[in-house]
C-alpha cells in the first residue's frame, strides 16, 4: 500500500525537525509548505526561509515555498481592528491555505509545525485544524509534537540553523524588544 501523503505547514526550520521525523516514523510521506505572510519584516522571512532550506537538505524533505504569496497585507488585513485576537486569524490564514493546497494536491492529510511550539496556543490550533478540515477527504492530522521539543532544539543547534527571537508578526517583534524602548524612554 502506498504511504499516506501529508502536507505539513512549516513556520521555520527548527520547528520542522521533530514533526517531520515523527510523521515519517508513522509511515507518512511528508511534503512541507512554507507559507507565512505574518512574518515581519521581509528580511526575517528570508532568514527563516534560508533556515528551512538548510533543514530540508538535512532531512531530505521536499518543500513548497509560497514566496509569491508573501504579502504583509494579507496578514495585516486579517488582523486589523482585531489585534487582540490576532493569533486566531493568523493561524486560520495559514491553516486554510495549507488545507487548500493539500486538497488540490490530493493529499490524505495536512498538519502544522505550530503544534510543536510550546509558545503557541496549542488547543486553538488543533481545534481550528479540525474545523477547517470538517468531514472532507483531506483530514487534519493532530499530534502533540511538543513532546519532541528538546530533541528538535538540540538538533537545530547542532546543525547551526537560524533560530528566531520572536514569533513573527510586527506586534510580536515589538513585544519582544519593547524593554529596549522602555530603557531609552527612561533615560530621557
Ligand atoms: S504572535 Fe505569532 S501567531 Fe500570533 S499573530 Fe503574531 S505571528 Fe501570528
Amino acid at each position: 500500500m502506498a504511504p499516506k501523503r501529508i502536507l505539513l505547514h512549516i513556520c521555520c526550520g527548527p520547528c520542522a525537525i521533530y514533526p517531520v521525523q515523527a510523521l515519517r516514523e508513522q509511515g507518512f510521506e511528508v511534503i512541507g509548505l512554507y507559507f507565512n505572510p505574518n512574518i515581519h519584516p521581509l528580511q526575517e522571512y528570508l532568514k527563516r526561509r534560508e533556515g528551512l532550506v538548510e533543514t530540508a537538505e538535512r532531512l531530505k524533505l521536499k518543500v513548497i515555498y509560497k514566496d509569491a504569496d508573501y504579502d504583509p497585507k494579507t496578514y495585516l488585513r486579517a488582523v486589523a481592528f482585531r489585534e487582540a485576537n490576532r493569533c486566531f486569524h493568523c493561524y486560520t490564514m495559514r491553516l486554510e491555505k495549507t488545507w487548500s493546497v493539500a486538497k488540490r494536491g490530493g493529499f490524505d492529510a495536512f498538519s502544522t509545525t505550530l503544534l510543536y511550539s510550546k509558545f503557541q496556543k496549542h488547543e486553538l490550533i488543533a481545534s481550528l485544524g479540525r474545523d477547517i478540515a470538517g468531514q472532507g477527504q483531506t483530514a487534519f492530522h493532530y499530534q502533540d509534537f511538543r513532546q519532541g521539543w528538546k530533541q528538535g532544539i538540540d538538533l537545530s543547534k547542532e546543525w547551526g540553523i537560524y533560530r528566531q527571537q520572536y514569533c513573527g508578526c510586527i506586534y510580536s517583534e515589538m513585544e519582544r524588544y519593547h524593554s529596549d524602548l522602555e530603557k531609552v524612554i527612561e533615560k530621557k
